[in-house]
């Protein structure tokens, strides 16, 4: 039966905000949650692709490695495609949609072919910079207005800003995109234009991300220190007196800052997993090499039942066996009241807050679980008789004939996933300093995900760390080596 034309879906260009994953509006955060397929560009926080369920289509439209983003036509025409699928698509753009992205064309295409449009903005690359550089754009005291250009051009097609007519203006920002490539020039028409050879300058690299730079200059020795410093684009420039009106800003030191860390965590632990690596000031590359998927282990669920009904102890160790632990629930037509006389353990800050935003408060809470579970460490060593136990994480052993039943809940099958192929081009073009493993799955994803060669040549290249013994384990039946080093600080970024 032919249903006729599919009504086409609603494409809503998002701004995602500069790089740090709090900086997309809710609006956009919301969206990207429900949408169907997501276009995106390079600068957007991965973590906001990585963590979307697998049904979402992911369509990287961005630049790779040294070679150009794809065409704006092609990129038109696959928003398109999309919407007349019937999709609702979620076009995410790095800073605002409305500074130097392209929106206007996109929006033009797709309205003229009958696909509404609905725009949603962001915090652009300017207020960022603004903010971590504790620097006003504008000033009474020096700036009564702000010029935000674009340096980017080529011989070929020079960009019309008429940078010697700004140069005579006085009492003001100019403020410059994509300004690295062509600084020289730039600086050069600027003092030609007579602008002042000591006009304090700033330029930030990736502001607000793990990697951000901050180099305060002036305009004589701006491409000089940016050469030596080593500046790399994303940056944005800032020229003008508002410079040094720079506020101290508060910032303390963090001891992974300027260092870039490989996930490799499913998607449902990405987002959290980068937060606390955000925290410590590392950049996430939220890669992840296995999927999630829920298993229904009837017979499991069974005995649950039965356990539930004469006491024992139900033991999380982690957010994620918490959330599946609830949707399995009624997926198999429990409902919290089912836990009946069963008590509540938590191994782990997190996995009590994932109980408690589900309305179900821990007995007893503690931090890093044991190599071998036994009644009395849950007890606090009073004798406690034979109980039931409901398990469902696979790292914890337990001796059976301490406890009158061990129930093992099946809710998550494992499988390798695939990478993105610009995923590959960034680790091979950019240098990674750390690889974390949270899972044998995570493991086994990644050899398979790039070959055994070169799972090994990158490990080489940099830290592994592991957060528990069975990925430990993992690593080393590929031969990976770990790093000691570094393992007492990143078990404490995950304990709490
Ligand atoms: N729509 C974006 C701009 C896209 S053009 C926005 O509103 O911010 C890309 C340029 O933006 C980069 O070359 C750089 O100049 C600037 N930019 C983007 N993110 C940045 C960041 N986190 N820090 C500094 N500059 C950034």
């Amino acid at each position: 039966m032919n249903d006729g034309p599919k009504k086409a879906g609603i494409v809503y260009l998002v701004g995602a905000g500069p790089g740090h994953p709090g900086l997309i509006t809710r609006m956009g955060y919301e969206l990207l949650q429900h949408c169907d397929a997501v276009a995106y560009d390079a600068l957007i926080p991965l973590e906001l692709i990585s963590s979307l369920p697998e049904r979402v289509e992911r369509h990287y439209v961005g630049r790779r490695a040294g070679r150009h983003s794809m065409p704006q036509a092609e990129k038109n025409r696959l928003l398109l495609d999309l919407a007349l699928r019937g999709l609702n698509v979620v076009r995410l753009k790095g800073g605002d949609t409305s500074f130097f992205g392209g929106s206007a064309e996109e929006a033009e295409y797709l309205a003229a072919a009958g696909v509404q449009v609905v725009i949603i903005p962001g915090v652009t690359a300017a207020s960022a910079v603004a903010a971590v550089s504790g620097l006003p754009l504008t000033d009474r005291r020096a700036a009564s207005w702000a010029f935000f250009a674009t340096a980017h051009g080529s011989a070929d097609e020079p960009i019309p800003v008429p940078w010697k007519e700004i140069a005579a203006l006085s009492g003001g920002t100019l403020v410059i995109y994509m300004g690295l490539a062509n600084l020289e020039q730039t600086v050069a028409k600027l003092l030609e234009g007579g602008s002042d050879r000591n006009t304090p300058c700033m330029v930030v690299q990736a502001a607000t991300t793990g990697v951000q730079q901050i180099l305060e200059s002036r305009l004589s020795d701006v491409v000089a220190d940016c050469r030596a410093r080593q500046i790399r684009p994303p940056a944005l420039v800032v020229v003008g007196g508002v410079v040094q009106h720079r506020a101290s800003t508060f910032s303390h030191a963090t001891p992974l800052a300027g260092k870039r860390v490989l996930t490799t965590c499913c998607a449902q632990e990405t987002e959290a997993v980068c937060a606390a690596l955000r925290e410590y000031g590392a950049e996430p590359l939220p890669y992840p090499t296995y999927i999630l998927e829920n298993s229904d282990d009837a017979q499991g669920w069974a005995r649950f039942a039965t356990a539930a009904a004469s006491g024992g102890w139900c033991v999380f160790t982690s957010s994620t066996e918490v959330r599946g632990f609830v949707d399995a629930l009624l997926r198999n037509t429990f409902d919290l009241r089912s836990l009946g006389k069963l008590r509540i353990a938590a191994f782990g800050r997190d996995t009590e807050s994932a109980l408690l935003r589900r309305g179900l408060r821990a007995d007893r809470i503690f931090q890093i679980p044991p190599q071998t579970l036994s009644p009395k460490y849950l007890t606090g060593g009073r004798s406690s008789k034979a109980a039931r136990l409901v398990i469902i994480s696979e790292q914890i052993s337990v001796k059976p004939e301490e406890w009158a039943d061990v129930i093992r809940l099946n809710l998550f099958r494992t499988k390798p996933a695939s990478w993105e192929t610009h995923w590959l081009q960034e680790i091979r073009t950019n240098s990674t300093d750390f690889i974390l493993f949270d899972n044998p799955a995570a493991v086994d994803g990644f050899v398979q995900v790039l070959g055994l060669d070169e799972a090994r040549s990158l490990s080489g290249r940099c830290k592994v760390i592991v957060m528990n013994n069975a990925a430990a384990a993992a690593a080393s039946r590929w031969n990976l080596e770990l790093s000691v080093e570094f393992a007492e600080l990143f078990s404490e970024m995950f304990r709490t």
